[in-house]
C-alpha cells in the first residue's frame, strides 16, 4: 500500500517518514542499532559537530522498478565511500556490510513512502554521522551517531531535463590534498555563499576550477562534470580534490560496456571545454543534467547540444542508465539491491 501522497507534485524537500536507523558508537566500539521513530537528536551544546563540523554524509535513491520490485542502486559503493569519508575526518567507520543492511531496514521500514513506477519520484536515503560528545579542545570526538532517514522526492527536472546555464566561479571548492573527494558537511558548508551568489547573477550552478593553478575542470558544488566530444568520446575530469560519484563511476562503464564509447578519465583543461560538443552535471539526485551554456566572466561557452533539450549523446547515455536502474535493461552484476 502507498501512502496517499500526489507523487508527480513532490518537490525535493523533506518530508518525515515513519522510521529511521539509529546507531551509536561509544567507548571503542558501535552497538547493533535499531530503526526508532523520533526524528529529533538531542545532545550537548558543546558537540564535537556543532563546534568544529565533524560530520559526513551520504545519499542514495530508493524506487519502484518496470516489474514492482523495490530496489536500491548501488548501496555497496555508498559504503565504501562513507568508509573513506569517515577516515579522513577521524570518525570510526560503520562496517560496509551492515550499511547496506541498515539501508535497507529503512526502506522496508518505509516502504509505503517509496515512490510508484512511473511517477518520476523516489525515495531519496540519507545516510549520516557526526561526532555527539562535548569537545572544546580541538580533537576528534570519543561518540558518533550513525544514522538513516528517508524522504519521498519528486522528479528532478519536472517535464523534462532543459539544459542549464553555469559559471566559471572565482571562489574555490577544495585545495590540493584537501578534503574535496571525500563527502564531508563542511565541503558544502563553503559552497554555500558561492552558489547564493550564483543564483542571484542569474546562474543555475558553479563550475569549479582546480584551486592550485585555476587552469583545470574540477566538478559544481554536488556533481561531476561528464563531456562529449565531436567525435563521441566521453571525456571526464580527473583530480584528487574531486568528489568519485556514483554516478560518474557507472556512466563510464554505461558509455564503454553498453554503447561501445571510448572514455578518457583524466585532467581536463579549461581551454578544451570550448571543444566539447556536450557538457553534462551527474550526481544521484539528477543523474544527468544538461548543461547548454558556460559563463566564463562575461565570455560565453554555447553548447551546440543548445539550450532546448539535452544533447543526443548525453540523452542515450542517461536512457540507458535509468533502464539499467528502473529494470528495463538488464544491469550489471551487483548494480541493483533489490529490496522488496
Ligand atoms: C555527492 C556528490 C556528487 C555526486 O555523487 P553521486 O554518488 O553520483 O550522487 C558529486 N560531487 C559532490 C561534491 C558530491 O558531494
Amino acid at each position: 500500500m502507498s501512502k496517499d501522497i500526489d507523487w508527480s507534485n513532490l518537490g525535493f524537500g523533506y518530508i518525515q517518514t515513519d522510521k529511521r536507523f539509529v546507531a551509536n558508537f561509544k567507548n571503542g566500539a558501535w552497538d547493533g542499532g535499531a530503526l526508532v521513530e523520533d526524528a529529533n537528536i538531542t545532545m550537548s551544546e558543546c558537540a564535537c559537530v556543532l563546534q568544529y563540523a565533524q560530520t559526513c554524509f551520504e545519499g542514495l535513491k530508493a524506487y519502484t522498478t518496470e516489474d514492482g520490485k523495490v530496489v536500491c542502486f548501488r548501496p555497496d559503493l555508498n559504503a565504501k565511500r562513507m568508509a573513506d569519508t569517515c577516515k579522513r575526518l577521524q570518525m570510526p567507520v560503520f562496517p560496509e556490510d551492515k550499511f547496506v543492511e541498515a539501508v535497507e531496514q529503512v526502506v522496508k521500514a518505509n516502504i509505503e513512502f517509496v515512490p510508484p513506477y512511473g511517477s518520476g519520484a523516489t525515495l531519496y536515503i540519507r545516510p549520516f554521522m557526526f561526532g555527539i560528545n562535548p569537545v572544546i579542545g580541538v580533537k576528534p570526538a570519543d561518540e558518533y551517531q550513525f544514522r538513516i532517514f528517508c524522504t519521498p522526492v519528486g522528479p528532478y527536472f519536472k517535464g523534462g531535463a532543459k539544459p542549464i546555464t553555469i559559471r566559471v566561479c572565482d571562489y574555490d571548492r577544495a585545495a590540493p590534498h584537501g578534503t574535496g573527494h571525500i563527502k564531508a558537511g563542511l565541503n558544502y558548508a563553503m559552497s554555500l555563499y558561492p552558489i547564493v551568489d550564483a543564483h542571484e547573477q542569474g546562474f543555475d550552478e558553479n563550475m569549479y576550477l582546480d584551486a592550485a593553478t585555476r587552469t583545470y575542470v574540477e566538478e559544481t558544488g554536488g556533481a561531476n562534470f561528464i563531456f562529449i566530444t565531436k567525435d563521441g568520446k566521453l571525456v571526464t575530469p580527473k583530480s584528487d580534490s574531486i568528489l568519485p560519484s556514483i554516478t560518474r563511476r557507472s556512466l563510464m562503464v554505461v558509455a564503454e560496456k553498453y554503447l561501445g564509447m571510448t572514455v578518457e578519465h583524466r585532467p581536463v583543461a579549461f581551454e578544451e571545454v570550448k571543444d566539447f560538443a556536450e557538457c553534462g552535471l551527474c550526481g544521484t539526485a539528477a543523474v544527468i543534467s544538461p548543461v547548454g551554456k558556460i559563463n566564463d566572466h562575461g565570455k560565453e561557452i554555447c553548447f551546440p547540444s543548445g539550450m532546448d533539450e539535452m544533447g543526443p549523446v548525453l540523452k542515450k547515455l542517461y536512457d540507458t542508465l535509468t533502464g539499467i536502474q528502473m529494470g528495463r535493461i538488464e544491469a550489471p552484476e551487483g548494480w541493483i539491491d533489490t529490496i522488496g
